[in-house]
This record gives structure tokens, C-alpha cells and sequence, in this order.
């Protein structure tokens, strides 16, 4: 991917240095890369595909794998961005390196039938956008978002809600985010 420093200087850095940092080859300073392509559109088609294969056969190996797959996703965290710094943002455009000084986020949360309080994960787009239009979304890896929901208080997390979704509870989370996956 492309990676543009704060000197100016525009160049090209692999896959396996995401997150991390790399000395700047014109100014020779540390580079921060970013935790992921922000330049590739958010598309998550196994994660999708896993999640359907699911829905039409509750096996146990279709429920590790989707799982697995799941924590492998790159998702936008629903949210409504208050802009108050000037220019505004456009809804769906909108990534960290966009928002502007006295922007304010809120993070969308759902409730559901069960009285939990749930983030709002999606694939892509498209499934934002049907859920809800104007509401944009932070581009975010599996484990920052699942850490996020279960470092706020969150009891669980609804990837999809407008369309075939999946809910994960906070045992779930937990459980994810320590790298366990269930059983074969
Ligand atoms: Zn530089």
C-alpha cells in the first residue's frame, strides 16, 4: 500500500508492516504505517459467506469457521460523526484521517430482546448504508473492535443488524479475543 509521511514524502510499504514502523526514505524519521489499507475499500466476503453458510447449516465445524473467519474481518463501527469542524464530512467517506478538530463521535449502540447493549459491526457499506443511511462508520480489525466493545461496556456485539446478522455475546468476545475458538 501507499503511504503518505508527514514530510511529504509518498512510498510504498508490504502488507506485513502494517501497524508498525518504518524509517520515512526521504527524511529518514519513523513512519507510523496504519493498522490497515485504508485505500482498499471495506469488503469482508468470507466473513459473509461464513456467516450464511451458518445460517443455512448450524454445524459445529460451520460455527468455528465462522468464527474464525470473523476475527479475521476488517469492519466499520457504526457511527454518527457530529461534525462541527469545518468542511463536514461526507457520510460514508469518513476515516480517522478525515475527521477534523471538534468533530464529535458517537458510537451507535442497539438494544436488543434480551436488554443488551450491543455495537453495531458491519461487513461493508452496503450494509451500513441499509441499515441506516447518514450514519457513517470507523474502519476497524476484528480485535480493536471487539476490544473496543468489551473494554466499554458493551454486552455484545451485532455484526449485520440489517441484513442476515449475527450476534456475539460478551462470553463470545471474551472468548475471541483470547484466541479461542469453538470446538471442532
Ligand atoms: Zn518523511
Amino acid at each position: 500500500m501507499q503511504v503518505k509521511h508527514g514530510c511529504g514524502a509518498e512510498f510504498a510499504v508490504g502488507e506485513d508492516m502494517l501497524g508498525q514502523k518504518v524509517p520515512c526514505p526521504q527524511c529518514g524519521q519513523l513512519a507510523d504505517i496504519p493498522p490497515m489499507d485504508l485505500t482498499r475499500p471495506v469488503e469482508n466476503p468470507e466473513v459473509v459467506g461464513a456467516m450464511e453458510r451458518f445460517q443455512k447449516d448450524q454445524s459445529r465445524p460451520n460455527l468455528r469457521a465462522m468464527m474464525e473467519s470473523v476475527m479475521k474481518g476488517t469492519y466499520l463501527i457504526g457511527a454518527n460523526i457530529i461534525a462541527r469542524g469545518a468542511p463536514e464530512g461526507k457520510p460514508g467517506q469518513l476515516s480517522w484521517t478525515s475527521l477534523r478538530k471538534g468533530d464529535e463521535i458517537q458510537i451507535v449502540t442497539v438494544t436488543n430482546d434480551a436488554d443488551q447493549k450491543l455495537l453495531v459491526l458491519f461487513t461493508d457499506w452496503r450494509q451500513l448504508n441499509a441499515w441506516k443511511a447518514g450514519f457513517s462508520g470507523l474502519v476497524s480489525p476484528a480485535k480493536d473492535a471487539l476490544g473496543f466493545a468489551s473494554s466499554n461496556g458493551h454486552d455484545g456485539v451485532v455484526i449485520n443488524p440489517g441484513g442476515p446478522s449475527l450476534e456475539l455475546d460478551r462470553e463470545q468476545v471474551g472468548l475471541l479475543l483470547s484466541g479461542q475458538l469453538p470446538p471442532p
